[in-house]
Order: C-alpha cells, then structure tokens, then sequence
C-alpha cells in the first residue's frame, strides 16, 4: 500500500498544506501538535502553505466579531511563531472559494459510510447529534478539499487529525479510480515529535483543545507567565515522584503528557527527561516545566501582541497570501470540474 502511495507521490511536487480553526484561543497543543512543526517544515525548504481555516471554524456557533479577532490573532500567532509570509504562503481560507466548491465536489465523492466513522465527529456531535450542523458533519471532506486543492502531498498534523488526512487519500484514491485518472496524489500525514497529542491538564483522557469549556485544561499560547505556573500546578497529576524509566509511565496518562510536553518544549527525548527528573515529585516538575514553557511562549505571545496593534497589516499579509494560494488553486478546481464533466465556456 505504501509503496502505492509514494509511486503515485513521486509524479507530484513536494509540497506541505495544514490549518488550524480560528475558534478560539491557540493553545499548547496547537503549538506543539502544530505550529512549531509548520515553521520546522518551512525551514527545511518544502512548499509550505498555512491556512486559517475559518469555513471549518463556522461548523459551531462563531460569534462574528469574536471570529475576525481570533483569525487575525491566529495569523499573528503563526507569524510570531515563525512562520515568513515571504517563504510560506498564509491566507485565511474563507478568501478562496474554490475551498467550498471543492467540498462540494468531494462531498459527492465521499461515501456516508466512511463519514460516519469519523471518531471526530461522534466526540464533537456527543449523545446531540441531531442538533449539530450540518457542517460539522461534512467538515472531513472540505478538509480533504482543502488538501487537494493544492495537490500537497504532505500534511503536519497532531494525531487527532490522523483519520481526516486518511480519510483524504481515501477520497482522492475514489476519484482517481473512478474517473481513471491519477490527478490527485496520496497526501501522507506528518505526525512527528514527542507531543502529538497534548493532553487536557483536567482530564488525562481527553485531548487539550481550544474549544473545551475550561479554561484551566489547556495552556493558551497568549497566557502571562503566573497563568501558565497556576495551570500546571493545579493539573490532574497522580501522588508519585516520576518514574526512573520510560516503562514506569505506563498507566500514568497525566505524568506522561507532562513529560512529553517538557520533551516538545526542550527539543528533547522523553528519555532525557526522565533521566533529569526521574525520582523526582511533581513539585519540582510542574514549576520546572512550566518555567520552560514561559520561557518558549513569553517572546511569542509578546511579538503577537505587538503585531496584533496593526490589524490592517495582518489582513494585508493574509490577503496576498490569498492570491497565491489562488493561483495555485484554480487551475487545479478547473482541471477537476473538467474531469468530472462540467462545462465551463466563460
Ligand atoms: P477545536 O477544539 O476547535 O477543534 P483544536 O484545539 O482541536 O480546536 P484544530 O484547529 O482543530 O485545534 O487543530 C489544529 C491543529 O492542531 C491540527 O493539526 C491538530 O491535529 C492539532 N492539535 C489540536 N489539538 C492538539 C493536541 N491536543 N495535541 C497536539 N496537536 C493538536
Ligand atoms: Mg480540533
């Protein structure tokens, strides 16, 4: 199978496509899951297109102002973070909108079986599925869309979104088997690092997320310094000094997450974490860590703010990214429609 995707792979350029939803607050998990691996990705030389995506961020309720604020502070957090607008190409995703007819077309070929596999959805949708939008559903395919849109065939991900880029080559594999063709390429999920899974600080079992209700579960990526120290003291740890091996985590989910953050954060092995705090209590490691997140997310989260008193300036850098991303784009939605049999003579 592998092998079928990298052969059909090499007949594309190398080329990287992620977002991330303008629905709130960055957090840590975002960061490290995300954003710290997007400039990674930049810096190693490949094609890097990064997009707010603010059309998935409407499958629940924005309020619109809040909207256009949390965009332009998403941007502010990804240049900040390191992201050149001059190497990478940034837009926020409402400006295209081949986005949403790409959706569309894909939603006809996405089968309802595979959505309702989505383990995303039944997290999101719960036991009120009814009263979800419709959206929230069909959200996998535009992200699939999103995705060929461009023909990437990488895409950095956390490990939540590991089904959705599945589900992507699934999608393209359909298309390109039922109109005999091999127009879009196989997008393989990047999922790399130590925190590919950031945990919430009040419940081992979940994932940190920026739309979780609680504040307290997760570090947001604009906290001040005493924000993040009282968060990672009050999180759900359990009563024993840290493990002298990697093997002693096993079953302890909330020392895991926070060993693994410390690792993301230092660029380090959970490994040499270990070997530094082994034996030690949560009393030395909660200050420690959160110490170093401060330490990586302060000049951040202050470089934001300063580009956040110029917003014109933020939506100049997303509109010229919106061209590029364009010109890329469009020809890539023609060729589709031209393969699916629509006429186009304007
Ligand atoms: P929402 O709750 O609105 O879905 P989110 O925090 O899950 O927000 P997304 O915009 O859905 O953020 O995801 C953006 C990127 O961040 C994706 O690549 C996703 O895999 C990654 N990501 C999200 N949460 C985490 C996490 N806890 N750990 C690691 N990566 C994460
Ligand atoms: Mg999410």
């Amino acid at each position: 199978m592998t092998d079928q995707h990298a052969d059909l792979n090499a007949k594309f350029q190398k080329r990287i496509f992620s977002g991330i939803q303008p629905s709130g607050n960055l957090t840590l998990g975002n960061y490290l899951g995300a954003l710290k691996r997007f400039v990674q990705k930049q810096d190693e030389g490949i094609e890097t297109i990064y997009c707010l995506v603010d059309l998935h961020a409407i499958t629940v309720w924005q309020d619109p102002e809040a909207l256009r604020r949390q965009t332009r502070e998403a941007a502010a957090a990804f240049i900040a973070a390191g992201i050149d607008p001059a190497r990478s190409i940034l837009f926020n995703q409402s400006q295209i909108s081949a986005h949403a007819e790409m959706g569309w077309l894909l939603n006809c070929v996405a089968r309802m079986g595979w959505m309702n596999r989505m383990t995303q959805w039944k997290d999101k949708a719960g036991k009120n599925a009814e009263k979800q939008s419709l959206g929230l559903f069909a959200y996998p395919t535009l992200m699939a869309a999103d995705i060929l849109l461009y023909h990437a065939t990488m895409v950095p991900v956390g490990e939540d979104q590991k089904q959705h880029v599945e589900l992507t080559r699934d999608i393209a594999a359909k298309f390109n088997h039922d109109y005999k063709t091999e127009f879009f390429p196989s997008p393989a999920p990047l999922i790399e690092g130590a925190a590919t899974r950031v945990m919430s600080l009040r419940d081992g079992s979940k994932k940190m997320s920026k739309s979780d209700p609680s504040d307290a579960s997760r570090i947001n990526m604009t906290d001040d310094a005493d924000t993040i120290a009282k968060k990672f003291r009050k999180a759900v740890t359990d009563p024993e000094p840290l493990p002298e091996t990697l093997e002693g985590l096993e079953g302890r989910a909330e020392a895991r997450n926070l060993v693994n953050v410390y690792a993301a954060l230092a660029d380090i092995s959970p490994e040499q974490v270990i070997a530094e705090f082994g034996g030690k209590g949560f009393g030395t490691f909660k200050p420690a860590l959160a110490d170093l997140a401060v330490s990586k997310l302060e000049p951040i989260s202050t470089e934001m703010s300063r580009l956040m008193a110029d917003p014109a300036e933020i939506d100049r850098i997303l509109g010229s990214g919106a061209e590029k991303a364009d010109a890329i784009a469009q020809p890539i939605l023609a060729k589709t429609l031209d393969i699916m049999g629509m006429i186009r003579s304007r």
